[in-house]
């Protein structure tokens, strides 16, 4: 918890705020906010001589859809406050991308830099056996994912210990998502929150008159952006926007400190120098321009803070320079902070819809656990074929035919990671333009975070209507 109002309660004044824009019933509203079941867990871990108490906690936010779904994540600032926080979003997010779950969040109190990799295993699969013995996870009640601070790794020995437990549960490999590849994972979801977040922004900035209000012209070649924290989400978000969208990274930061380069950073080679040093600071070409923080005051296009929560607050709100900022960290700016920032024009894009990526893969790979074979497996084949009898038919009615290239290109059928891309493409692009038509239907609305709570809270209320619960 940071500051003067805790992360939840700043979720729920949100929530608050869209909801007086809808009819849903006071009651319902109420019920949507609570989270409905929180587990405390205290476990011991051996270190040295000497034993430590764990702090872990695990939240399933909402059940108006179930499994619950949601990262863990390793850190220090881990609290019961940020794990509801973030449970929340996770319901708000899914509701949002029409992802079928509710928002669950966990949470372990630690910095793992400071375990082994064979404690940070203890811990996990003790985590983990709490978990079982308390029924807060499987592939039908509640499942994890990676978050800040975990990975594949992770959730290897998540599911590894969940299989020794169920033993012959038929479903059991979706128990957990974000799973390395070989063991049952996906294609793509390592990426997927940072690919995500480059076909929303790709989308935000693709209406001219959304742009020409903020000055811009559409597109994203040419633009210009800053980011902040080079973990899984936002070195993805700066490679993929790099490579794809053209656009020129400017400015980037780590704990270590920004760094700042107007004729553009090539993000490739700055994480391999950053492998080898440990550093950002000293790339060639750059300029050490401050601490963590100074890189979000550049002026810039597009500004990514990719981090933890809390980096945009009061204190320095009004120096932010971008024109749009992208929260693909959860929760980057405070509460006060956001309407200083909407008052200087900025346009926001949402965490809980711009860096949804992550968990619409998780859906795809937890589809493809639960139907146990991998996607296109059944028609491919069939589908090629057909595809090959019409370009003959083409070919034989217009006495013209065309190379095996060619041939290859229109007839094979997709591969896993392009049926994925285009699964997550075609989520962020209808997410983004209900959030759009929202904020056209109701003039009074003035910012993209409030409109998309309005999404998600007419999806959930209306869940929770078809339940009868609410007649
Ligand atoms: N931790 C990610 C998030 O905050 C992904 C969650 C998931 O895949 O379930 O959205």
């Amino acid at each position: 918890m940071s500051g003067k109002i805790s992360f939840f309660k700043s979720v729920e004044n949100y929530v608050d705020k869209a909801a007086s824009y809808t009819d849903i019933p006071r009651g319902l509203v109420e019920q949507i906010k609570a989270c409905n079941l929180v587990l405390q867990i205290r476990f011991p871990v051996r270190v040295g001589n000497d034993y430590q108490v764990i702090e872990a906690y695990r939240v399933q936010h909402s059940h108006h859809r179930l499994p619950t779904k949601g990262g863990i994540r390793y850190a220090e600032s881990v609290d019961q406050d940020e794990v509801m926080a973030l449970a929340a979003l996770m319901t708000y997010k899914c509701a949002l991308v029409d992802v079928p779950f509710g928002g669950a969040k966990g949470g372990i109190r630690i910095n793992p830099a400071n375990y082994t990799v064979e404690q940070l295993q203890s811990i996990t699969r003790r985590y983990t056996t709490e978990l079982i013995k308390k029924n807060f996870i499987g592939p039908g009640i509640d499942v994890p994912a990676p978050d800040y601070g975990t990975g594949p790794r992770e959730m290897a020995w998540i599911l590894d210990t969940y299989q020794a437990f169920r033993h012959g549960e038929i479903d059991s490999i979706g128990c957990v998502t974000g799973k390395p590849v070989t063991q049952n994972g996906i294609r793509g979801r390592a990426e997927a929150t940072g690919r995500g977040v480059y076909y929303g922004l790709r989308q935000c900035v693709s209406y001219a008159e959304d742009m020409a209000k903020i000055g811009l012209t559409p597109g994203m070649e040419g633009k210009t952006m800053v980011v902040q924290g080079l973990g899984n989400v936002g070195s993805n978000t700066a490679l993929i926007s790099q490579k794809e969208g053209g656009v020129k990274i400017i400015g980037v930061s780590e704990r270590e400190g920004s760094i700042q380069d107007l004729n553009g950073i090539d993000v490739e080679k700055l994480l391999a120098f950053r492998r080898e040093t440990g550093s950002i600071i000293g790339y060639p070409g750059s300029t050490h321009i401050g601490d963590a923080l100074a890189a979000l005051e550049m002026e810039c296009d597009i500004l990514v803070p990719a981090a933890l929560e809390n980096q945009i607050t009061l204190e320095n709100a009004d120096r932010i320079k971008a024109k749009i900022i992208a929260e693909a960290a959860n929760g980057p700016i405070t509460a006060d902070a956001d309407p200083i920032l909407q008052k200087k024009g900025i346009v926001i894009l949402p965490d809980f819809y711009i860096n949804a990526g992550g968990v619409t893969v998780s859906y795809f790979e937890w589809l493809k656990n639960l139907s146990h074979h991998r996607f296109g497996r059944l028609e491919n084949r069939f589908q090629t074929n057909a595809f090959a009898r019409i370009v003959s038919k083409v070919e034989e009615m217009t006495g013209k035919t065309i190379t095996d290239r060619e041939r290859e290109l229109l007839t094979r059928g997709g591969t896993e990671i392009e049926l994925v891309n285009s699964g997550l493409e075609d989520t962020m692009i209808t997410a983004f333009d209900q959030i759009r038509e929202t904020l056209k239907q109701h003039p009074d609305i003035k910012d993209l975070r409030t409109a998309a709570f309005v999404c998600s809270l007419k999806k959930i209320a209306s869940d929770y209507i078809s339940m009868g619960i609410f007649p």
